[in-house]
């Protein structure tokens, strides 16, 4: 096991060994805020004598709550790092409330809407309400309010007569929610807070509390932060506000200072060593940051070599530029000797709508990547399908999910029966599945008598669930949600309605429900053994609700669909396959990551600044934090004409805005790197931590000095000595493959 200050610098002992009760660690992109963060949980276990089941740890993705786990498994052993309470804030509420939410009156078994449902919800009240107002419109102002607390009268009171109309929207959308026992991503935040400040005790266990990101939390979040301290008032948060880019989703830089004037006692701790990339990305990222005159200066210090200029490259048009990303990602990985692998490349992205033209460009040059930050995979219709079978099983009250298969396969339901269906379960104000049911069973009428092949159809829809639900009540473990989806496919014959459906493609498509099915295995197998999250300690005189592990197995797989926003297919596989791919990625979804070479492709006005974008300040520390993620080398480009309307229009790279025209070249070069041998030393020397293979050259090339800068120029026969040395070194890669030659 590693022993918890190693590898850590004097900053970042003094934060993680910090005896302070509220500690802020506030520091620049790379330098180790999530190390020292994660250093300090295990700290706490092993210094201050707190059980790991005492600890909440909140990260921003489910990625980050990976990789942290993985890390704290190195740190403090497995079996402790599976009780800590650690996950996203919204992963974590929702245990709360699965455990505790009967407390207040939450119905057991709820389930939760995620985008998609909500879209759809919305789209069903504008229309009965004949407003016009945009789908994507009501959503948005609907979530800003529930992100501030407002409830639909509260906002009523304040609202101005021209919002009466949001108001009724509010309302009903709040109705649909509760009549589906559904709930949103705000309300898994917000009831988890009214849970917390009517029933504290729930959390009297709770010894610490530590976030990561703090600067993305919104009010919420700060709430929940505190409420989750309320015991024992110590926490620990870390953050940058020249990293905050959810401002758009209410999240508010401001909780930093409020933090320092809630708590007197806040100490504050800075890290200025930057141990991600080297010191030409870093002044070219503080260039652009440095543009934003309202906030503090700050300096980033480099503990890298000087490295090679970041590149600034400008194509004729969207589609040369995607073939130049896939030329220069094959120059990078053949010049380097297999120093770079595919899973060294990340493309990051303003918004995730870029990805087409680079995908398609990736696909024929044979580039296998990854996409991470759009929801594709659980998006494609037979996973849809499926995972609605499922919803419908774990909670049959979920209307959005009922519709998506009352006649999918077809089961001659037309679309007139299911409306008069659910306008006559909205007038009896019964859950739909329940109305379907009496209808069937001759209690309950829509008016009009049924055919009696759509009656046999609801017959066989009905039948089928009610066995599923069976079937899952003798499931008492996790296997449950694999053990549906094979009794779910099979009894529909789904693979064989997928080939008459989709006779083109029916392989692919039944692949994809393999890949859900393998999913779902991982579930039941990661529980066995024993490497899962364990269940929130019991609390003296709290009654936590009994769940069945069954249906408890199935509503955590279908949560972590829906919190999954930025999963994909790929993120699950393990090994090689996955490691050997490119990542693109939005930004927002490469938040606290990093890889040796980053590509940011369409940096023009329009694109970043986006031009919907509200706040310029925002788009800037946007293209800040895309710019901080890259260790060795980092490429921006833009199109010379816009990809839209017709001809295009002329761009302007986004640096104009951002850099008020001081774009020189002492910042960037024109043209890719020259890869000779000195750059790939560099990018070695900055790789050298954590790459098996810069360590490997590194040891080839005993000779050289520890750390190369700009000023070092080594003569032509002591490089083409060590280039052979390490080709010859590298011959074969620690999975015993041979490596690309050099060319
Ligand atoms: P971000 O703001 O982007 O989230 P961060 O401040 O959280 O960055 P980390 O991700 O924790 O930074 O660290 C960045 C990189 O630097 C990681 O590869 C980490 O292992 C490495 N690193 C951090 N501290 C040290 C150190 N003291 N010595 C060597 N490497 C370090
Ligand atoms: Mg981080």
């Amino acid at each position: 096991m590693d022993t918890i200050l190693d590898g850590l610098n004097s900053a970042q002992r003094s934060a993680v060994t910090s005896s302070a009760p509220i500690l802020q660690v506030l520091a620049p992109p790379g330098s180790g805020k999530t190390k020292t963060l994660t250093a300090r949980v295990a700290y706490l276990l092993a210094h201050d004598g707190y059980q790991p089941q005492d600890v909440i740890c909140c990260t921003f993705t489910i990625k980050a709550s990976r990789e942290m786990r993985e890390r704290l498994a190195k740190l403090i052993g497995e079996r402790l790092e599976s009780r800590l309470i650690l996950g996203t804030f919204h992963s974590i509420c929702r245990r709360y409330l699965v455990k505790y939410g009967y407390l207040i009156g939450l119905k057991k078994g709820f389930g939760i809407a995620d985008s998609d449902d909500t879209r759809s919800i919305i789209k069903r009240i504008l229309k009965r309400l004949n407003s016009g107002m945009e789908v994507r419109a009501a959503q948005g102002r609907i979530s800003r309010h529930k992100a501030h607390g407002l409830s639909p009268s509260e906002v009523a009171a304040q609202a101005k007569a021209e919002d009466q109309e949001l108001v009724d929207i509010y309302r009903a959308y709040e109705s649909a929610l509760a009549a589906s026992n559904l709930l949103d991503y705000d309300d898994l935040l917000l009831r988890c807070g009214d849970l917390l400040r009517q029933h504290p005790q729930c959390v009297s266990n709770v010894q610490a509390v530590l976030v990561d990101e703090f600067q993305d939390t919104n009010v919420i979040q700060y709430d929940l932060m505190n409420l989750f301290a309320s015991k024992n008032r110590r926490i620990t948060i870390v953050g940058d506000p020249d990293q905050s880019i959810y401002g758009f989703r209410s999240a508010e830089i401001q909780n930093l200072n409020r933090m320092q004037q809630r708590y007197a006692n806040t100490s504050v701790v800075l890290l200025e060593d930057n141990y991600r990339s080297s010191a030409s990305i870093l002044n070219s990222a503080q260039e652009v940051i440095e543009q934003d005159t309202s906030r503090p200066a700050k300096k980033l210090q480099a503990t890298h070599c000087y490295g090679t200029l970041p590149v600034l490259r400008k194509l004729p048009t969207a589609n040369a530029e995607a073939q130049w990303l896939v030329l220069e990602i094959k120059r990078c990985a053949a010049m380097t000797g297999g120093l770079l692998r595919m899973s060294d490349f990340a493309v990051l992205l303003r918004t995730a709508a870029l990805s087409t033209r680079i995908e398609t460009a990736f696909g024929r040059a044979g580039i296998p990547y990854q996409m991470v930050g759009g929801r594709k995979f659980f998006d494609r219709a037979e996973v849809k399908i499926l995972l609605n079978y499922l919803r419908v099983v774990s909670h049959t009250e979920h209307v959005d999910a009922l519709l998506g298969i009352i006649n999918t396969p077809s089961r001659r339901i037309g679309e007139e029966t299911v409306k008069q269906l659910t306008s006559g379960a909205e007038k009896a104000n019964i859950p739909l599945w329940t109305f379907i049911k009496d209808v069937i069973q001759g209690h309950r009428s829509t008016g009009k008598k049924l055919q009696s092949t759509t009656e046999r159809g609801l017959c066989a829809l009905v039948k089928l669930i009610e066995a599923a639900k069976e079937k899952l009540q003798g499931c008492n473990d996790a296997s449950a949600p694999q053990v549906l989806l094979e009794f779910i496919t099979e009894r529909l014959s789904f693979q064989e309605w997928l080939t008459q459906e989709y006779p083109l493609d029916e392989d692919t498509r039944w692949a994809n429900v393999k890949e859900l099915m393998g999913q779902a295995s991982e579930v039941a197998a990661t529980c066995q053994d024993g490497d899962k999250e364990e269940d929130l300690p019991e609390i003296e005189g709290v009654k936590q609700q009994q769940t069945h592990a069954g249906e408890e197995a199935l509503s955590q797989f279908l949560a972590n669909v829906a919190l999954a926003t930025e999963m994909t297919k790929d993120e699950d596989e393990e090994g090689q396959q996955a490691q050997e791919k490119v990542t693109i990625s939005t930004i927002h979804a490469a938040k606290g990551l990093e890889w040796p070479v980053v590509f940011v492709p369409a940096v023009y006005d329009g694109s970043i600044p986006h031009s919907r974008a509200e706040v310029v300040d925002e788009e800037r520390r946007l293209l800040y934090v895309a710019m901080t993620r890259a260790q060795a080398l980092l490429y921006l480009s833009l199109p010379l004409r816009q990809p839209r309307f017709g001809e295009g229009e002329d761009t302007t790279t986004s640096l104009t805005p951002f850099l008020s025209g001081k774009v020189t070249k002492t910042h960037f070069r024109p043209t890719g790197p020259r890869l000779q041998e000195k750059v790939v030393y560099g990018i070695a020397d900055i790789l050298r931590r954590v790459h098996p293979a810069a360590e490997a050259m590194f040891k080839a090339l005993g000779s050289l000095p520890s750390t190369l800068d700009d000023q070092w120029t080594p003569d032509g026969e002591e490089i083409k000595d060590a280039v052979t040395k390490w080709d010859n070194s590298l011959a074969v890669n620690n999975r015993g493959e041979p490596y690309p030659k050099r060319q």
